[in-house]
């Protein structure tokens, strides 16, 4: 489970890229812990498949695709089929805990969980280091929304991404 996912992350070059150093494995936990809970609300089952794609998912800074989903998983000796993978992650972005980069066909975990309360959010995704920041932005859709029904449109946007540089990519580029 989680314990033995922060040792092997570990030994991983992406986990270097999680800020936090030394703490990244008790958030990791904290995130798997929060999606089983996410799962439990929606009475859907958190597998054991689904809690190892989600761990792979929570435990990269930027967005992983699911190819790399797939490798990371067999070089731990979980050999998978494609369509396995491909499932659990259906299954994940229904419940909420991932979301799906259309520009990079890729997947990150949701850290924020409240997208009820505050509107869809608006992904903004980093060139440099690939991280991604969620923006609630419901009055961006509402927009797009109403635009659509001016012109007699049904729209089927769920998300939104806006590319650019992160603030720590641009303070290390202004250090160099
Ligand atoms: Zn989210
Ligand atoms: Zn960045």
């Amino acid at each position: 489970m989680a314990k033995t996912m922060t040792k092997t992350a570990k030994s991983k070059g992406e986990m270097s890229k999680v800020e936090g150093g030394g703490d990244s494995g008790a958030i990791l936990v904290d995130i798997v812990e929060r999606a089983r809970t996410a799962f439990e609300e929606r009475n859907l089952r958190f597998t054991q498949l689904r809690e190892q794609v989600f761990s792979e998912i929570a435990s990269t800074r930027g967005s992983i695709g699911a190819y790399e989903i797939l490798d990371r998983l067999s070089e731990k000796g979980t050999r998978l089929a494609p369509i396995s993978v491909y499932r659990s992650i259906d299954a994940l972005i229904e419940a909420g805990v991932i979301h799906r980069l259309e520009s990079k066909n890729s997947y990150f975990a949701c850290r924020r969980h409240e997208h009820g309360r505050k509107g869809r959010p608006i992904f903004m995704s980093c060139e440099q280091c690939g991280g991604v920041v969620e923006v609630p932005a419901q009055s961006i859709f509402d927009q797009v929304a109403e635009l659509a029904r001016s012109v007699d449109f049904t729209p089927k946007v769920k998300f939104m991404e806006v590319s650019g540089t992160c603030a720590q990519c641009r303070d290390k580029a202004k250090g160099e």
